[in-house]
């Protein structure tokens, strides 16, 4: 059961139709975001599970980025970005991933020793390829996955299965 805190975080994210494209519910957690005391707990939920257990947090682009970040901060580590292909100067790894039409490809740096444990976060779960991607890049590298944390899984997509070990906050 969520505390009082996380059920209002939760009534924050904002259901948006056929965005961006006709037949999908978007997930807007702006909202959510734009609230101090959402924002801390939501932020608190994603890492409680692994507190002790990661050097690092590795946010994904670009949703992620802004969890990660808050994250990064209150757990007194470092940040990774794993960003969409082009956009790092000297990406060490890629991985391609099977998006519902096409591919996308996933990129990260590798400034950190053999070996660093990286929490992954991103904001929401659907068909899990991004989130597998970005865990196959960082074991790539010869890092370690010391979780999978999301804010929002949207159920009955097969994210979870295709992810593996996965904690969340919210669901569908
Ligand atoms: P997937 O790889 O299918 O799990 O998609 C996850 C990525 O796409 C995440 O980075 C999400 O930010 C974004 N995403 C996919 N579906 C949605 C949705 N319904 N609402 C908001 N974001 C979504």
């Amino acid at each position: 059961p969520l505390s009082p805190a996380l059920t209002r975080a939760a009534s924050l994210i904002r259901e948006i139709p056929d965005y961006p494209e006709p037949g999908i519910l978007f997930r807007d957690i702006t909202p959510l975001l734009a609230d101090a005391e959402a924002l801390r707990v939501t932020t608190e939920a994603l890492m409680e599970p692994f507190l002790g257990t990661f050097d690092v947090v590795a946010g994904i682009e670009a949703r992620g980025f802004i969890l990660a970040g808050a994250a990064a901060i209150s757990a007194g580590v470092g940040l990774v970005p794993i960003r969409k292909a082009g956009k790092l100067p000297r990406p060490a790894a890629s991985v391609d991933y099977a998006l519902e039409y096409g591919t996308a490809t996933i990129e990260m740096h590798d400034d950190l020793p053999r070996g660093t444990r990286m929490l992954l976060i991103d904001d929401v779960l659907a068909t899990g390829g991004t989130l597998a991607a970005g865990r196959h890049l960082v074991e790539t590298l010869g890092h370690t996955v010391a979780g999978v944390s999301v804010l929002f899984e949207i159920e009955g997509l097969g994210g979870r299965e295709i992810v593996g070990d996965l904690h969340t906050v919210f669901h569908s």
